[in-house]
């Protein structure tokens, strides 16, 4: 497997050389507004440690991410008024992965709503923040 590389886009966030809407971070997870939604609420949630994808990630990693996921799962469906929770992990190019840091995608779906399409266009990013103001006031 190509090895991971350290100036991927999500490792930049982490280092807080390019910016994000944050919305959750511990010592080990970060969560943030995808910058092309693909539906209200479309965020992501990254560990610190450097993976390429889950394929390399280490297992206690994993471990600590998912409770991460389902806690903002949580928090989207409930902020949005969903009526269920996409939650996406693409691995490789031939999977749909564009960046290659390890994160799941966790996207509020509503009944009838079909997806804007993967990676698609850049959201305002004041809209983000106030949408990042709900998720966060439902944590
Ligand atoms: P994947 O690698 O699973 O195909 O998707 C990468 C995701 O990262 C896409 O949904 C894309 O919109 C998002 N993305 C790409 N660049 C940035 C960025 O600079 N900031 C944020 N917040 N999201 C990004």
């Amino acid at each position: 497997m190509t090895a991971y590389d350290r100036d991927n886009i999500f490792a930049k966030i982490l280092a807080g050389t390019i910016p994000s809407v944050k919305l959750y971070e511990d010592e080990d997870t970060l969560a943030f507004m995808d910058v092309m939604p693909q539906a209200p609420g479309h965020l992501l949630v990254i560990p610190k440690a450097g993976s390429r994808n889950l394929l390399d990630a280490d297992p206690a990693v994993l471990a600590k991410l998912l409770p991460v996921v389902q806690k903002l799962a949580n928090a989207a469906k409930e902020a949005f008024e969903a009526d269920g929770v996409y939650i996406a992990q693409f691995n490789e190019p031939a999977a749909g992965q564009t960046v290659f840091h390890l994160h799941f995608h966790v996207i509020p779906r509503h009944d009838g709503l079909p997806l804007k399409p993967h990676a698609g266009g850049m959201a305002d990013v004041e809209l983000l923040k106030a949408q990042a103001e709900k998720i966060r006031a439902a944590l």
